[in-house]
């Protein structure tokens, strides 16, 4: 009895820390230098594709009715010379839905972005489940990054978690990956995202499969099985999650809006631009700014669409509709 009293205290007290130091947090980013200051030039994001052929559990890939394709090369070359010679410094292939590796065309649109300087680093997430589909050594002098969504246990629990038998194939590939990286000695990025299961730390810990890429990775994997995280979105109540994932707690965002709306823009395959890369998978939000056919993009950042959103919830209270049950809302 003592014993179980101690321990909720304990539970409680570490709680209570918890607690006091989200709202540390919250109230110094509300006061940090710059926060409600957009950048000059965004950042920017482009979808080359938004097809994917995984069903992850927490993924609303299954839902999206949106028309499957990779951007269209011309409008992709127009966004980056148009970024380009507007003064951009950053982009990536990250997708709201998608797999970069399934768009054909990949190491070509690779080599246009770098064929400008500025533009020195360059990746995207990725299962690698169709990294065979590109010619590596190409791959790598292009793109300078990738992050790996994996699970190292096994191929059951991969299955479960992806919806698709591609363990073996996902595993090769990373090996793959990292023989020909460290054959080139290449300055390219590799950072695994070991994605969460219904398994406990042992039985992940203790795979073999675990065991080798892990210290391939210099055994930095170890803690982030251990730290993972059971909270996610589910995409405004599209995704019906499993048990054992949780819902991300929504943050108070009354007047204070999202940092996400101050810093890059997003192009989706479809050529539509967003506020925001995160959650609107069918590219049909109040954060929809244009199309990247029509509107250069510095044009669309300085527009009075995306300074009235800022303004409108910063002073009005007015929050963007998928931004009010968005879990990755950033405080
Ligand atoms: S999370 Fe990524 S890999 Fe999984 S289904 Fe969605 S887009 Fe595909
Ligand atoms: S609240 Fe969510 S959807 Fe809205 S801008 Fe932030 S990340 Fe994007």
């Amino acid at each position: 009895m003592i014993r179980h009293g101690t321990n909720s205290f304990l539970d409680m007290a570490k709680h209570a820390g918890r607690i006091v130091r989200f709202g540390q947090r919250y109230i110094a980013r509300y006061f940090a230098k710059g926060r409600f200051t957009p950048r000059r030039v965004p950042s920017l994001s482009i979808e080359t594709t938004n097809i994917c052929n995984s069903d992850c559990v927490f993924c609303a890939n299954s839902v999206m009715t949106r028309r499957k394709l990779s951007i269209d090369m011309e409008l992709f070359k127009t966004i980056v010379d148009d970024f380009a010679l507007n003064g951009g410094t950053d982009i990536d292939f990250t997708d709201t839905i998608g797999d970069p590796l399934l768009d054909k065309k990949l190491v070509e649109r690779g080599r246009y972005v770098r064929r400008y300087p500025q533009f020195q680093s360059l990746g995207f997430v990725s299962t690698l489940q169709w990294l065979h589909m590109h010619e590596l050594d190409s791959l790598i002098e292009k793109i300078t990054w990738v992050g790996v969504s994996i699970t190292l246990s096994g191929r059951e629990s991969y299955k479960k978690f992806f919806g698709v038998d591609k363990y073996d194939v996902a595993l090769g590939n990373l090996r793959k990956l990292l023989d020909a990286i460290k054959a080139k000695n290449a300055n390219f990025f590799v950072g695994l995202s070991i994605k969460p299961t219904d398994e406990n730390d042992e039985a992940i810990l203790s795979h073999p499969d675990f065991i080798e890429i892990n210290n391939r990775m210099g055994g930095s994997l170890a803690q982030m099985v251990r730290e993972r995280t059971f909270l996610v979105d589910d995409w405004q109540g599209a995704v019906q999650l499993p048990d054992y994932l949780k819902r991300r707690p929504l943050y108070p965002r009354a007047f204070r809006p999202c940092q996400m709306l101050y810093d890059k823009l997003m192009v989706y395959s479809n050529g539509k631009v967003s506020a925001c890369s995160c959650r609107d998978f069918e590219a049909d939000s109040d954060l929809i700014l244009g199309h990247a056919g029509e509107s250069g993009i510095l044009e669309l950042w300085n527009s009075n669409r995306l300074q009235a959103l800022r303004h409108d919830w910063r002073l009005k209270n007015r929050v963007p509709k998928i931004c009010k049950s968005c879990r990755h809302y950033l405080y």
